[in-house]
């Protein structure tokens, strides 16, 4: 099969839109999509300078979405003297697992020439995945204290480096994801924060002076071309599972996300289409109302939470007392 562009040999199809692709013109599509995504949210306020440049900080754990996500912004904005890149690792403590992908780290920030900084659950609250797993107190999937921590010190840091923006990796697969669990749970608060914390444009988004706002570019593009598009540049990507991966209900949702596509090429794409538009009213209602919450200082350490202590803290604390 040819590709519809040109004359060389496709590389892919794309069935929801019928595409036929070679290397050279799928990677530009990708690329487009994210450059199209930056814009269509405003990413880059007007008021960004070369004096006064946004910083954008990028969570990269080395998994394919990440280093992508890397890779591009680099290319798109390594010589645009208005935006500064950083890259942020997390170390969770996992034996065998993280030491890779954190290698994987180095050499793109290595080779992009991206500052780099790596922080660790053990430096940072004196304990690592692997006994957390172990211990449990709380007896919860080892995905619920990470997710925990892992946003904990995303905000700490974005907040820590005069970050503008926090950037991550999701891809399209893992929007709908999200999307469909929201509506099977029924969770429309869930629904009307995951509006506003990433999938509403920054001129629509009301202020939270609390938090360094997230922006997900890849949220466009399937996660099997992202995987293709870091296989066809050669970047540096560990892909391998979490060994404490137990998402269980997630991954029910993963296969039958996956199944309607095959059937049903689109599903993901109208998924989100529709959910943001239903995610905007939600958010729009809470936003003006009773749904919008409180938030005080955390009393151990000074995060915004709704409570006395914050999440993250008493997790910590439990930990330590088994
Ligand atoms: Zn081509
Ligand atoms: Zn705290």
């Amino acid at each position: 099969m040819d590709c519809d562009k040109c004359d060389r040999e496709a590389v892919m199809h794309a069935a929801y839109s019928g595409l036929h692709l070679c290397d050279d013109h799928f990677c530009r599509s990708v690329e487009k999509r994210l450059r199209r995504r930056i814009r269509d949210d405003d990413l880059l306020p007007a008021s960004a300078t070369p004096d006064d440049p946004q910083v954008w900080l990028i969570g990269l754990s080395g998994g394919k979405d990440s280093v992508v996500l890397t890779k591009i912004l680099h290319d798109t904005f390594a010589e645009d003297p208005r935006i500064e890149l950083l890259a942020l690792t997390i170390h969770e403590g996992i034996e065998g697992y993280r030491d890779k992908s954190l290698d994987a780290c180095l050499e793109l920030t290595d080779d992009l020439d991206i500052r780099h900084e790596v922080v660790s659950y053990e430096e940072e609250f004196d304990l690592r995945m692997d006994d957390v797993v172990q211990k449990d107190p709380e007896s919860m999937a080892a995905c619920a204290y990470c997710g925990v921590f892992r946003r904990d010190l995303l905000s700490k840091y974005a907040e820590e480096y005069g970050a503008d923006k926090l950037l991550t990796g999701h891809n399209l697969d893992d929007e709908a994801e999200t999307a469909l669990m929201n509506f099977l749970e029924g969770d429309v608060a869930q629904v009307a924060k995951h509006f506003d914390a990433s999938l509403a444009g920054f001129d629509e988004r009301s202020e939270q002076d609390e938090f360094v706002p997230r922006a997900k570019p890849l949220r466009d593009v399937p996660e099997k071309e992202v995987a293709l598009y870091a296989h066809l540049e050669n970047l540096p990507a560990h892909i391998t599972e979490c060994p404490h991966s137990s998402e269980a209900y997630r991954g029910e949702i993963q296969k039958l996300m996956l199944s309607l596509e095959e059937n049903h090429p689109g599903t993901r794409h109208s998924i989100m289409a529709g959910y943001e538009e239903l995610a905007k009213l939600a958010a729009d209602e809470f936003g003006a109302g009773e749904g919008k919450r409180e938030l005080n200082e955390c009393e151990r350490c000074g995060a915004a939470t709704t409570r006395d202590v914050c999440r993250k803290c008493a997790l910590v604390e439990a930990i330590h007392a088994v």
